[in-house]
């Protein structure tokens, strides 16, 4: 079978992604390949259309088990025939896996690295007629990776003990360096190095300063009624509270925290995945071995420690493709205490993670795009003007007008200070504040000293932060006091103007966000829309499969939008392939078809909708 002949056949899909038809014609020609494509890029398929199109068995080395599972399941819901090998099965359950493999019959096997380099292991797969090798989540195999897994180093015995079968690593972490040890690491031959672009053009980012978190959290949600979303806090506390305070307000949330009983645990994750609850808040424990696709909101309450970290935590909004937001709310006080963190830690970093937490404070207060500085940080470059999907590209914030004699002020300031200040420190000459220190520096008689009486301290602060982003500042050493940056001698000769931000702009945001959130639903109807997520809910629930492996969003709104009424008109909708046709394609045909388009649809109360959810049971 050709490779797009099996895309559209089990998945339903029509083309390729950005590289997947590169990193797919690797596997076919045997060649060893290293395939970096952010989350959400399709990654899974690269490894998973050629196992269905060429002869033998495909070994997927994964880490986690519950990743294994949700992707068997979402094989075999498409069709494909594959299975998994881990602890959490019992001997039984090994011997039929081992069977299917004996006949032939399996496509995909999906194996713990740990299990894996077992010998017994290794001597039953070499009568397998294996074909290739995937290792997902590759930057395991290196210490320069953030999740580095010792069990992935003995991956390299596989070169000896199958020579002439291809290895293909798969990852999202960039860096050169964990790029180059996965090929040391795993012996790789004139492999095949494919990059796809980091930036994620369907996340819209956004980052403010938090100043009434329930109420900027609040707006957040009610943009995404009844959506799936993530609130990410930096405590277990302020989980419990949030989460709390949340539904006590009608939304339908669920706390997640390594503090919890597991199994309590583990059940509100479960009720995330099938939908039956809308917002997980968590600490930054949740999210790995998650693979849920339609996530359609990550919000940060508190900043990361880097913009790692960042990338990874907001990048699980969107992998289905569609529009997701982004937001992360921060406060200084995130800053001092990462400071604090660092300063209490080993020595040996410190330097170095001074310089990655300043590039994400200067991610979170700086006025640039959002996109661009995100897909530079990770060392590519960024060509569009403006993106037009973060909140300085799309003019929401609010920019002040006379920015350049303010931004002079700023910086005749840290000039007369002798640039040995920091910002607290330099707001409070501006400020013209009484403080002791000031008065004992003489600071008191600088011209500057007062300069910006007029304005809060926060504010002043949020100033010399955007400064800081675009260059007109820099900080340096332990202390970050304040510098001339690069751009600093052409604003004071009044050669350039910054961008500076108004404060307290939240209301204006507003609007200008509900626009964009429109254009993404044009001509579906979602009233219906609900109907059918109820049904896949249902359906989901009955197979024991996470929801968006039924179907997953945008096939949903396509079949909302375009209302289908014959099997061949339901299969030509992105995501239907032939066995999901078969298995669900009456029972979605009925519920349109049903379907009245006078339900009241716009409720508010969460009842509501698990009402309409058993109703529909009922009726079969
Ligand atoms: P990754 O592993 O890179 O994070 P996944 O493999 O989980 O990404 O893919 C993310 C989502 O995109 C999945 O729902 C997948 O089915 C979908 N997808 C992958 N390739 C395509 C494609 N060519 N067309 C449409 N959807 C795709
Ligand atoms: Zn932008």
């Amino acid at each position: 079978m050709e490779l797009l002949e099996a895309l559209n056949k089990h998945w339903g899909y029509e083309q390729f992604r950005p590289n997947q038809q590169e990193a797919m014609t690797c596997v076919l020609s045997n060649r060893d390949s290293v395939v970096v494509l952010p989350t959400g890029g399709g990654k899974s398929l690269c490894y998973q259309a050629p196992a269905v199109c060429r002869a033998g068995l495909a070994i997927v080395i994964s880490p986690l088990i519950s990743l294994m599972k949700d992707q068997v399941d979402s094989l075999r819901t498409s069709g494909i025939s594959a299975a998994f090998i881990n602890s959490s099965q019992t001997h039984d359950e090994h011997r039929r896996v081992a069977e299917a493999v004996r006949e032939g019959s399996l496509r995909l096997l999906y194996i713990a690295p740990e299990r894996l380099v077992q010998a017994r292991t290794i001597e039953f797969l070499k009568t397998a007629n294996v074909s290739f090798f995937a290792i997902d989540e590759a930057h395991c195999i290196s210490e320069w990776g953030h999740d580095f897994r010792p069990e992935y180093r003995s991956l390299k015995m596989l070169r000896k003990h199958f020579p002439g079968v291809a290895l293909h690593a798969y990852t999202a972490t960039a860096t050169e360096q964990v790029r180059a040890d996965i090929i040391k690491q795993l012996g790789l031959k004139k492999s095949k190095m494919i990059v796809g672009s980091f930036d994620r053009p369907n996340l819209f980012y956004r980052a403010e300063r938090m100043d009434d978190r329930m109420a900027q959290v609040r707006e957040v949600l009610r943009r995404h009624k009844r959506e799936s979303g993530i609130i990410y806090c930096t405590s277990r506390k302020a989980v419990d509270e949030l989460s709390e305070l949340l539904n006590g307000q009608g939304f339908r949330t669920l706390p997640y925290h390594a503090g919890m009983d597991p199994e309590e645990r583990s059940r509100n994750q479960e009720a995330f995945i099938q939908e039956s609850c809308d917002t997980i808040v968590a600490t930054v424990a949740f999210g790995m071995g998650i693979d849920k696709s339609n996530v359609r909101y990550v919000i940060h309450c508190g900043m990361p420690k880097s913009l790692e970290n960042y990338q990874q935590e907001s990048g699980r909004a969107g992998r289905d493709s569609l529009d997701a937001d982004c937001v992360l709310f921060y406060s200084m006080g995130d800053y001092a205490r990462w400071k604090a963190n660092i300063e209490e830690g080993a020595a040996r970093n410190r330097e170095n993670s001074f310089a990655t937490l300043r590039a994400m404070v200067n991610y979170c207060t700086g006025v640039r795009c959002r996109h661009k500085s995100l897909v530079e940080y990770f060392g590519q470059k960024f060509e569009p003007e403006l993106c037009g999907a973060c909140d300085v590209c799309t003019g929401e914030l609010n920019i002040v007008d006379d920015a350049q004699v303010i931004g002079q002020k700023i910086l005749s300031s840290v000039v007369r200070q002798g640039q040995r200040y920091g910002g607290e420190y330099t707001a409070m000459v501006l400020k013209g504040s009484r403080d002791k220190r000031v008065r004992s520096n003489g600071h008191d008689r600088l011209t500057t000293y007062g300069l910006l009486e007029d304005q809060p301290v926060p504010t002043i602060r949020d100033w010399i932060e955007q400064l800081v982003s675009q260059d007109f500042l820099i900080r340096e050493g332990e202390y970050s006091v304040l510098a001339l940056g690069e751009r600093g001698g052409e604003l004071l000769r009044g050669e350039v103007t910054p961008t500076l931000l108004k404060s307290g702009d939240s209301q204006s945001r507003l609007s200008k966000q509900v626009t964009r959130q429109k254009t993404n639903w044009e001509g579906v109807d979602r009233d219906l829309f609900d109907e059918l997520r109820n049904l896949r809910h249902d359906l989901a629930t009955q197979a024991g499969v996470p929801a968006y492996i039924v179907f997953a969003d945008e096939t949903l709104r396509q079949l909302a939008a375009r209302k289908p009424t014959t099997l061949a008109e339901m299969r030509a909708v992105h995501g239907v392939g032939d066995k999901k046709l078969a298995d669900y394609g009456e029972a979605f045909l009925a519920c349109i078809e049903n379907y009245d388009g006078t339900a009241s649809g716009d409720s508010e109360t969460p009842d509501s909708t698990t009402d309409a959810a058993s109703a529909l049971a009922a009726n079969g």
